[in-house]
This record gives C-alpha cells, sequence and structure tokens, in this order.
C-alpha cells in the first residue's frame, strides 16, 4: 500500500469586476483559494480568471472555458473566492452548477461556506435540482414512450450491437455467428488474456466487424463493458435486467468485469472526496484531507486524513471514505422519512424564496433613483460643455459618469428578471426522491452532502454532523462502526431526530 498516492484536483476560478471599487483582486483571490486548497488536501491545477472591465457585459470567456474543460473530467472541485465569483445570483448559480454537476464537478467556496445563512444553501441546491428537473422534463413524451419500449425490451432506434440484428417485433434476435465472436472474446478475456492478443488473432482469421472496419482494442473494450452481453437493455436511466437474450453467462460476465475493473484502477484520475472542505478533525481540530492510496494490484484505497496526523502531532487515524461518507450520508437520510421533518424544511425553504422576491422587488427602486442622480450629473457637465467649459477634470468625470450609468441599467435590468419560483411540491419531491434508496447512489450522495451538511467533526469511533438546520450544539451523532463490525448496539445509537431539526437558529452555526 500506499505506492501511489493521488490527490483530489481542482481549478480556481477568479473574477474581478471593475466597477466595484472594494472587489478583491484577482490575485488577492487566487491566493486565498490557493490557501483554502493548500489547507484542505486539494490540488490545483488550473487558474481561471475574468478581469470584468467594461460592466456592460457578463460574458466570461474564462468562466466558459472553464465549464467546457469540466466535461473532460480531468478534475472534481472548482473552487472561488466567494459565492458571488462564481455566478451573478441564485439562479445562473443553480444552472451553471448543474452543467458542471453532470461531470461530477462540484463548487466550492474558499471564503464563505454559507452565503446567506443555510436556507440560503438549501434554496440553491433545489432550484439546481428543479433545473435538472425541468430539463430532463423537457423531452419528457419523448422519453417516456421510449421507456416504455427500454422496459419491454423493444430497441429504441440506433444501430444493433454487434451480435444482434432487430427482429419483426422490434426485440433484440441473435445473430448466431456474429454472437460465436462475442463468446470468444469474452471467455479469452475472463482467462486473462491481453485485449491486444484477441485483436491480432481476430485481423489474422479475418473474422469481419459489423461495419467492414478493423478490430481494435477500443471496440473490444466497448463490447466488454456492454451489459446487453448479460440480457440488460438499457436506455438512460431505464435499465431492464433479462429483456434481451443473452450471449453471455453470468460467471463469464463477472470475471470479466473483475479483470476490467482491476485494469482501470491503476489509472490515476481524479478522486471527488465529498467532505472536502467541510471535514475536521475530532482530537485536534485540523481539517480531514481526502488521499487514495494504491495497492500492489491497482486495487484504490480512499481514506479521510486529519492534517495534524500526518504532520505528527494528531492522534487521529485515518478513515475509509465509504465508511464515513456511508454512515453520515445514511444518517442524514434517515431523517429524511420522517415527514414533518420534510414539510418543516420546505416551509422554510419557501419563506426564504419569498424573501429572496421581496428583496429583488425592492432592488430596483434604489438603483432607480441613483440612476437618476447620473442622468442629472451629466446632464449638467453636458450643459457645461455647450457653454464651452471644457477642462481635463470635466471630461474625466463625464467619461466616469457613463459608466456609471451603464453599470445601473445593467443593474436594474438583472433586478428585474423575476426570481425562478419553486413550488413547495417540488421541495417536498426533491426532499424525498431518496427515500428508500441506497446511499451507494452517487448523485444522492452528493445532494445530501452539498445540501444538509453543514459541517462534520470526526473522531475514531464517530462523527458529529451539523446540519445546515442546526447548530453546533445540536450535532448529530454518526457512530463509525468498523467495516467488518456488527455496527448495532453502538453507545452513539440516537433515537430522535426532532432535537436536531428544531427552529433554525443560525447564531451558532460557525462559519468554516
Ligand atoms: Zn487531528
Amino acid at each position: 500500500m500506499n505506492e501511489r498516492e493521488t490527490y483530489q484536483d481542482c481549478v480556481i476560478y477568479a473574477r474581478y469586476s471593475s466597477h466595484n471599487q472594494r472587489d478583491a483582486s484577482i490575485e488577492q483571490q487566487v491566493s486565498e483559494c490557493e490557501a483554502f486548497a493548500r489547507y484542505n488536501g486539494l490540488r490545483v491545477v488550473k487558474v481561471y480568471a475574468d478581469r470584468h472591465l467594461s460592466g456592460t457585459t457578463d460574458q466570461r470567456p474564462q468562466f466558459q472555458q472553464m465549464l467546457k474543460d469540466a466535461e473532460r473530467g480531468k478534475w472534481s472541485v472548482v473552487l472561488t473566492w466567494k459565492v458571488d465569483r462564481f455566478a451573478r445570483n441564485r439562479y445562473d448559480s443553480a444552472t451553471y452548477k448543474y452543467r458542471l454537476k453532470k461531470h461530477g464537478v462540484r463548487v466550492v467556496y474558499a471564503k464563505e461556506s454559507i452565503p446567506d445563512g443555510p436556507e440560503g444553501i438549501l434554496l440553491e441546491s433545489i432550484l439546481e435540482g428543479s433545473a435538472e428537473y425541468y430539463s430532463a422534463n423537457l423531452a419528457q413524451n419523448v422519453k417516456r414512450g421510449l421507456r416504455f419500449n427500454a422496459e419491454a425490451g423493444i430497441a429504441n432506434g440506433g444501430h444493433m450491437p454487434y451480435g444482434f440484428r432487430r427482429g419483426a417485433d422490434g426485440r433484440h434476435e441473435i445473430v448466431e455467428s456474429e454472437a460465436a465472436v462475442v463468446r470468444e472474446i469474452f471467455s479469452r478475456v475472463a482467462g486473462g488474456e491481453k485485449l491486444s492478443r484477441i485483436v491480432e488473432d481476430l485481423i489474422t482469421q479475418c473474422v469481419p466487424t459489423r461495419a467492414g472496419g478493423k478490430w481494435r482494442t477500443g471496440t473490444l473494450r466497448a463490447m466488454l463493458s456492454n451489459e446487453v452481453y448479460a440480457g440488460v437493455y438499457r436506455f438512460g436511466e431505464t435499465r431492464t435486467e433479462d429483456s434481451v437474450p443473452r450471449i453471455v453467462d453470468d460467471a463469464t460476465w463477472e470475471e470479466v468485469k473483475r479483470h476490467m475493473d482491476s485494469v482501470k484502477g491503476t489509472r490515476v484520475r481524479s478522486e471527488n472526496y465529498l467532505f472536502t472542505g467541510k471535514v475536521r478533525c475530532g482530537l485536534c481540530g485540523e481539517p480531514m484531507v481526502g488521499r487514495t492510496a494504491h495497492g500492489r494490484k491497482g486495487t484504490a484505497y480512499s481514506y479521510y486524513c486529519c492534517r495534524g496526523h500526518r504532520q505528527k502531532f494528531c492522534e487521529k487515524k485515518d478513515v475509509r471514505r465509504e465508511l464515513l461518507e456511508d454512515s453520515v450520508v445514511s444518517r442524514v437520510l434517515e431523517a429524511l422519512d420522517d415527514a414533518a421533518v420534510v414539510s418543516w424544511i420546505a416551509d422554510s425553504v419557501m419563506e426564504m424564496q419569498k424573501r429572496e422576491a421581496e428583496k429583488s422587488r425592492t432592488a430596483p427602486d434604489a438603483l432607480r433613483s441613483e440612476l437618476a442622480a447620473v442622468k442629472k450629473s451629466i446632464k449638467g457637465i453636458m450643459s457645461a460643455i455647450e457653454q464651452g467649459i471644457v477642462t481635463p477634470t470635466t471630461k474625466g468625470r463625464l467619461l466616469e459618469l457613463e459608466g456609471e450609468q451603464g453599470r445601473l441599467e445593467n443593474a436594474i435590468a438583472e433586478a428585474e428578471i423575476p426570481a425562478p419560483a419553486v413550488e413547495r411540491d417540488f421541495i417536498v419531491y426533491w426532499l424525498t426522491r431518496f427515500r428508500g434508496g441506497s446511499v451507494g447512489d452517487a448523485e444522492a450522495r452528493r445532494d445530501v452532502v452539498e445540501s444538509l451538511i453543514h459541517s462534520l467533526r470526526v473522531w475514531d469511533d464517530h462523527a458529529e454532523a451539523v446540519l445546515n438546520y442546526a447548530g453546533e450544539e445540536k450535532a448529530v451523532n454518526v457512530p463509525l462502526a468498523p467495516v467488518d463490525g456488527d455496527g448495532g448496539g453502538s453507545p452513539y445509537e440516537q433515537s430522535s431526530w426532532e432535537r436536531f431539526y428544531c427552529k433554525p437558529d443560525h447564531s451558532n452555526v460557525t462559519r468554516l
């Protein structure tokens, strides 16, 4: 073990707007983000910075580039100084976060972990969820039909995988000659043969491919991971077992999967530790950072490790990532089984939304009177110019005022965009959609951690999670049973959740 370690990679996004005098410079933002990254065990691989000079446009080329680069999955965190660097408003933020999320990337703020109180985080997560929900619903009618087909094992358009043809009823039908090739490939890989060797043989034996092209290891790799050969038909999120005649038996399929996974495991990829930036050691208070170590056979083991322990002044043992994440997430999901808790959260978020809407309604009025004053000053200078009074100072002042006018006009236009409203039903749906689900669902884990967990302290035998709806004193106790232990009868077992979900009290929520 510990032969090689991988870190969680992140990028920094910084933005400077020249019209706000109090704005931190790009350099200042980057250096604070870098310090945060160092402290929290993140490795910075790239810095994106937009210098927002004109004030009349929100085009952010570096931001767009960052979104594009996220698709390549090279890093898993965007680190930004404060919430307002990332997006202009909560709605934009939610939309961008949703785009990033599709590529397994999340946003971490170096400066404030709570933008405007805990409900802010929840509202943003729910908006993010609704962006996802509504974009998914756009194509719903089409999808519904396709899903019905998928469940019945009827192929939806597209080409049939090698080994199958479309039968008269639209279902998969085995092409025996091709199926024999598939079986041979699977059984040779299961026997430990190298893909390149098999490809060579296929070529020398002149086995035709479907499209008349050449066999490649990539073709084989795609085939070996396609569940259709084990009888599973997959369409989007719909996965239907035994809906396709199978070509490969279970034992062979599992063996091949094991081989492919062990090959995959040796590749270095950025790890995503959900608790980065939120988790501290219970013994010494230092952050716990994610580390992945690779064993001799390429198997990866991920841990949260106390920085103090790594610097040899703390006794805290490393915690297996799965153990910590599973225990905490399942504990929080348990809470959402309680209808009263869900309804209370939904009410708070609706309340928050109302306040937000109120804020945006009053904003334009203040801006409009500011704009009127600026226009009046411009008029004054213009008449001075007409009377021939022109000094370099007047000229400079005029340019300044015109810039200010542009900024205010933009700000008014922005403030007038109605705040998107989320209905209470949607909030309830969002909070309860994981009910009875497994904590192994990566998306559920991420959403739960991002939206509900404020911070976490970890001891060797238990952890304390501070939820976004509870102060430090009411932290939730999470027993950390050893992986193979019985897990029952822990002294940390908590029976009642209500006390953690009492009235929101933000006074004692510590900002990280
Ligand atoms: Zn420690």
